[in-house]
């Protein structure tokens, strides 16, 4: 594991690499506000031929983190706001977060919470009776997602008490993991904890494969012990400017991703995070990609494309084209299987009420 500059630049040197002065010096200021964390799995997927490596540039610190941005803040998506009890989130209905997670396999450039639960204390045992007693007067809450920082790297034993007692409420129907090991630390997903997992079926597992050099035989297999357990797996990718804001990137993702049995579920715009402007890839580019990614994969490898809208009454809202392109009462024209083609659908007005 790089734990922090040192650890980089010694292992940099035994790869042979030199870094300037200049950049060294970077680095460490963006560390004393970002702190670098990269695991050994990670570190070695870098293509250090590759001057817009993916790897590379998801996980070595840039200096326009520190640069200030309009438009940007901590936290955009005012978590704090319904933080109802410590390390509870409950912002839509009927699901509520559980932040039982400050640490990570590594520390994604571009993560959200890279202001806010990278610094906050993590929470310890006693953070599980209030949220406990919180989720059981909101009885419409029948979603739990376990979240963090990643559950995967709190140790399987404390991690099991808050997934029990989750599961011991009756209105809990599903309780979810949000984790990036499988991407950044597969042989973390062990037996031992796959076997803790499968005990508190219906439990889903939510992962973020953002680039296909992500999937290697180790993340394959982290992922097939998850499954063999009847784990159901979902991806989540961050649409990241010149990472994968790019038509074939992401249409060889999907691909390999359902070929692995990881549905790929949601496709987020960039929230507007200080830190991370620079990877924010607007949603013009999104939808039109997502246009194309309609005609080139299977329905159920397309994820919805999200905005995280952070105004009044905002929330995660899918993103779509309008597909009506024209509408009369006794036909639509809707666009057709293949780019650039239109159909015509018939609509047929007679309901049987004259039968
Ligand atoms: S693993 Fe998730 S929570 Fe952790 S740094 Fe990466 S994106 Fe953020």
């Amino acid at each position: 594991m790089i734990e922090n500059p040192s650890d980089l630049f010694k292992r940099l040197e035994e790869k042979g690499i030199e870094l300037s002065e200049e950049r060294k010096e970077e680095i460490r200021r963006v560390d004393e506000r970002y702190r670098l964390r990269i695991s050994d799995h990670y570190f070695d997927l870098i293509d250090w031929d590759d001057d817009n490596c993916p790897i590379y540039r998801q996980c070595i610190p840039d200096i326009t983190e520190l640069k200030e941005f309009q438009g940007y803040s901590e936290d955009p998506l005012n978590e704090g706001k319904y933080e109802h009890v410590p390390f509870l989130v409950h912002k839509y209905r009927s699901r509520a977060a559980f932040m039982c997670s400050n640490v990570c396999y590594m520390h994604c450039r571009h993560c959200t919470r890279k202001n806010t639960v990278m610094n906050s204390p993590i929470a310890g045992r006693e953070a599980l009776g209030p949220a406990l007693d919180y989720v059981r007067e909101h009885t419409e809450i029948n979603d739990i997602l376990i979240t963090g920082g990643d559950p995967f790297a709190i140790g399987a034993d404390l991690l099991e008490y808050y997934i029990k007692g989750f599961r011991s409420l009756p209105s809990v129907n599903t309780i979810r993991v949000g984790t990036r090991a499988i991407v950044a630390e597969p042989s973390m997903i062990t037996d031992e904890l796959c076997d803790m997992l499968e005990k508190y079926h219906p439990l889903w597992v939510f992962t973020q494969f953002n680039h296909p050099r992500e999937i290697t035989p180790d993340t394959i297999a982290a992922c097939r012990r998850l499954q063999k357990r009847g784990i159901p797996l979902g991806n989540q990718s961050v649409f990241l400017k010149g990472i994968n804001d790019d038509v074939d990137i992401l249409e060889e993702l999907y691909t390999k991703l359902i070929g692995i049995m990881v549905r790929p579920y949601y496709l987020y715009i960039c929230d507007r995070v200080q830190g991370t402007a620079h990877f924010y890839a607007d949603h013009h580019k999104g939808l039109d990609i997502i246009e194309k990614l309609r005609y080139r994969l299977p329905g159920y490898a397309l994820p919805r494309l999200i905005i995280d809208a952070d105004g009044e009454n905002g929330g995660k809202v899918t993103l779509e084209k309008n597909h009506m392109l024209k509408e009369t009462s006794d036909y639509l024209i809707l666009p057709g299987n293949s780019e650039e083609t239109v159909t015509k659908y018939i609509i047929n007005n007679d309901n049987g009420d004259n039968v």
